[in-house]
């Protein structure tokens, strides 16, 4: 025990597995988290001593899936290995932690997603003079490779770095041990990190050091200074860069004594937030880009189907390196034109050529995760049929090449460029690795007959002696005349001789007696004992040697790893193109045109996930067209009965934006779209409430984001915003908002709402539009057109929507009755506050604002304040209250 405390010390965070025998045991609070974690029995140890240690373990053979699991769980986990044999003379057994595993360090396939990363992220919060510098953001996927770094500063920083954990996901998070100099929340994280997701894994202040990380950094890539990387004028990211690679020696790398262990990672990109298509969260939910809003099974879906999303509907990648990749293009769109126009040349030509982009996808299909099997390799903990996967993956690339050889747009070229054959490295472990290996490197046959001189002979001496045993047991049958003779083999004992009860008293003399059994007995004899040492010794140095030669294969491999990236890297990126290539030609979508101009035009656009929806319950999509500019068409007001399709013809806008900026085709005959730098979507509170923070300050902190970041080149979508508060104060927010948007903000604006008020709007101001979704009624029933046209819409509706849903009668009868009252005093009001609306002179609206205090106004406006007496101020302002009483 004195042994297990001392390690368990140094990994106070981890949950310490002590391997016992054939177990790994686990105590105290370990033992205690992992039996209920894994659903093992908690027994004790010491209890006679009146001091019992709570205690569990796993079988050691099958700790793969248990730590698999524990990973999954969020915990951390040292591996304790013994370092010796155990035998009868030593008294303690030397022992060392072999491995670290964390969430944001795990390269197990059991624990990862296929097409998702998995990041491991630093923070570190800048304090330069006291004053809060930039925050310095870096990540990893040990598991592919990819590294990179960013920063945030400015007042909005909090908030901008939120949205980029929330959209990594990171499984853990690196910090410094809290110290006074940054605020921190009671839960000793900082407040940006609510929410988050992840561990929190604390390091010591000093791996935050400038010139500790600034070394580290240029250790590990080779470089004399870090320009190279984008990192030189960016200390905060450099220092959370040079962090995360503190703590990967620190824990996966443990275990490989290869200093080329972290090869795989060979470069680090820094990258700055507006270089995309920015998407804030709230954004990426709203429009259900990677997961659904609501969570409870929609209509459209059943058990067993993926949940309709953007990614789900945009998503024909057939690996999981393209799976990957366009997770991150949907969360970060380009907004480089040159960029988004290669992707769609490659994409138009992929969707031309039917015939080669099939054939490519099928190839691609074969490919495994040449990223995952690289890093794998690196790390020096990939399995001998993991080469072999690798082999077969890189048998691949040859056609693939052949395929992408005629091709004429420069990004198929480029890929083409950049797929390496590998042939050698293919060619190596074709001549090393066996066909059919066993799955651990424990066993023996991993290596091929006739790549190892001496293992070869080792090999025919083993089997040799095998043979000579096998016709021994032939010969001592006829000896000893028992004709149920035989000879087996067993890891306790090796090989014996078994004979049964009714036959003992044949065995001959000189036969020594092994073990006894209740049927039978077991014996050896001299030169059985000869042959099976022969064995033995043979067995063990074949393994050894097999490890030896297996290790040497995989660390040569590793030395070829930036071939391997940057294959791995090119084969994604084709997965992906000849994806959207296939969706392209299979859905009728069309290639999306830039332009300089401000204007927004699509042509028959379609809502991706809505409309396979509708096809799959035999309903038809009616498409819309949409059209924005700076000047006479910048808001668009979009009113319309409830269920109308108002949401979903905001939502198509939006997809449309980022499906094109990603490079893919649309879903429209036609789009000419002008570069979106920012996309804002919010909802109104009460669409919400599934949410369960559906309060109106949320949002209105939403809406506040907006009108303080939108720019023109901006797209903003608002779906009944203001509906959070009564009707009044809502309406009066949402006038407001439009204005501000209209004067200040001048972003293109899509807002539907259900306040009939605002669309008086398009008369008071020069860029507001009124559109609405067409109804038709027939009799008493409305039937939903969904078809947007000019103007506003008559009225709301709601009381034949509320019909439709089947509220009695006698309640629609007197609603009816009500809106009409209603309807009456509010003309009256309306009248009686402006005297020139009655006569259709001014719109309501301004009379309201004009009409009532004029002469309040002008009072203020005469008013001498310079020289007025305290007791006078009193009585002007007891005056103008008389006024507008
Ligand atoms: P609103 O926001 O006006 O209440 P939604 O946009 O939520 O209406 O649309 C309600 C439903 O109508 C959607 O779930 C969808 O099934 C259907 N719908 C919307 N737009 C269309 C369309 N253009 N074509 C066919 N069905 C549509
Ligand atoms: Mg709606």
């Amino acid at each position: 025990m004195r042994q297990y405390h001392a390690v368990k010390q140094q990994h106070p965070q981890a949950l310490l597995l002590f391997r016992l025998g054939d177990f790994y045991e686990l105590f105290y609070e370990d033992a205690i988290a992992a039996s209920r974690e894994l659903q093992i029995t908690l027994t004790s140890r010491n209890r006679e001593r009146g001091q019992p240690i709570p205690m569990c373990g796993v079988p050691y053979h099958a700790a793969e899936n248990y730590i698999a699991r524990l990973i999954r769980a969020g915990y951390k986990v040292a591996l304790c290995d013994q370092m010796e044999e155990a035998s009868p003379g030593k008294k303690l057994v030397r022992r060392e932690v072999t491995r670290v595993i964390t969430p944001g360090t795990a390269t197990d396939a059991q624990v990862l997603e296929p097409r998702e990363n998995n990041f491991l992220a630093a923070l570190r919060w800048g304090t330069t003079g006291g004053e809060a510098g930039a925050i310095g953001l870096a990540y990893v996927d040990v598991s592919t490779g990819e590294f990179r770094a960013t920063e945030f500063s400015g007042p909005d920083a909090d908030t901008r770095l939120r949205d980029e954990l929330q959209s990594l996901r990171a499984r853990e998070i690196l910090l410094a041990r809290p110290s006074t100099l940054f605020s921190e929340t009671a839960t000793g994280t900082p407040g940006s990190l609510d929410g988050v997701g992840g561990v929190i894994t604390r390091l010591d202040d000093w791996v935050f050091d400038s010139d500790y990380t600034q070394r580290i950094l240029q250790e590990h890539f080779g470089v004399a200074a870090l320009d190279g990387f984008g990192l030189a004028d960016h200390e905060p990211a450099a220092v959370a860069a040079g962090a995360l690679l503190h703590y990967l020696r620190d824990t996966s790398a443990r275990s490989s004594t290869a200093p080329a262990a972290l090869g795989h990672i060979n470069r680090i990109r820094y990258y700055e937030q507006h270089n995309a298509l920015l998407l804030d969260n709230v954004s990426v939910r709203n429009l259900e880009l990677l997961a659904p809003l609501f969570t409870e099974t929609a209509e459209g879906t059943g058990p067993g189907r993926a949940a309709p999303t953007v990614l789900w509907a945009v998503d024909e990648t057939v690996s999981g390196m393209g799976g990957r990749l366009l997770r991150t293009w949907i969360q970060r769109p380009e907004i480089h034109r040159a960029e988004m126009e290669a992707r769609l040349d490659a994409v138009h030509e992929l969707k031309e050529h039917t015939v080669a982009r099939e054939e490519i996808r099928k190839e691609l299909s074969g490919v495994q995760d040449l990223e995952r099997l690289t890093s794998r390799i690196n790390l020096g903990v990939a399995a001998p049929r993991e080469l072999l996967a690798l082999r077969q993956s890189l048998a691949r690339i040859p056609l693939l090449r052949s395929f992408l050889a005629s091709t004429r747009s420069s990004r198929l070229r480029e890929l083409h460029e950049s797929l390496d054959e590998l042939a050698d490295v293919r060619e190596r472990i074709e001549r090393a690795i066996a066909d059919d290996p066993p799955a651990q490197i424990s066993e023996a046959g991993v290596i091929r007959r006739g790549y190892d001189a001496e293992l070869d002979e080792l090999r025919t001496l083993s089997q040799k002696s095998k043979q000579v045993i096998a016709a021994m047991e032939e010969r001592e049958r006829k000896r000893t005349g028992i004709a149920s003779l035989k000879i087996r083999f067993n890891q306790v004992f090796g090989y014996y001789l078994e004979v049964s009860k009714p036959n003992l008293h044949l065995v001959p003399n000189d036969f020594e007696r092994k073990q006894t059994l209740v049927n039978a007995e077991r014996f050896t004899f001299p030169e059985l004992k000869e042959y099976e040492r022969k064995i033995l010794d043979a067995d063990g140095q074949i393994l050894a040697i097999e490890r030896r030669l297996f290790s040497e294969v995989r660390a040569w491999i590793a030395g070829h790893s930036g071939r391997l990236r940057r294959t791995a890297a090119a084969v994604a990126q084709l997965d992906v193109l000849a994806g959207f290539a296939r969706l392209a030609a299979q859905r009728n979508y069309a290639r999306p045109q830039f332009g300089d101009s401000a204007e927004m035009v699509i042509v028959q656009g379609r809502h991706p996930v809505i409309e396979r929806l509708c096809e799959d319950r035999g309903e038809r999509f009616v498409p819309n067209d949409l059209y924005l500019n700076d000047s006479s068409h910048q808001i668009l007001l979009i009113t319309g009965p409830n269920m109308g399709g108002k949401s979903t013809y905001l939502r198509q806008a939006a997809l449309i934006v980022i499906m094109a900026q990603m490079g893919c085709f649309v879903p429209a005959a036609e789009a000419r779209l002008p570069i979106t730098d920012r996309i804002f979507t919010r909802i109104g509170a009460s669409d919400n409430l599934a949410r369960g923070r559906s309060t109106f300050l949320v949002e209105m902190t939403e809406v506040a984001a907006i009108l303080n970041s939108a720019t023109p080149s901006s797209l903003v979508i608002l779906d009944e915003v203001g509906r959070g508060t009564s009707t009044f104060d809502g309406l009066s927010i949402a006038w407001a908002v439009v204005e501000h948007l209209n004067r200040a903000t001048c972003a293109r604006t899509l807002f539907a709402t259900h306040y009939h008020e605002l669309t008086e709007l398009e008369q008071l101001l020069p860029g507001v539009k009124n559109v609405h979704v067409s109804v038709r009624e027939s009799g008493a029933d409305i039937v939903f057109l969904r078809r947007v046209e000019p103007g506003s819409a008559d009225k709301s509706y709601g009381i034949e929507v509320a019909r439709l849903a089947g509220i009695p009668p006698e309640v629609i009868e007197r609603a009816r009755e009500v809106l009409r009252r209603h309807e009456k005093s509010e003309h009256e009001l309306s009248a009686e506050l402006s005297p020139g609306a009655r006569d259709g002179g001014e719109p309501a609206q301004q009379a309201l604002f004009t009409a009532i205090d004029r002469t309040v106004l002008d009072t203020l406006r005469d008013a001498d304040l310079d020289n007025l007496k305290p007791l006078d101020a009193l009585n002007l302002l007891a005056e103008l209250k008389k006024q507008i009483k």
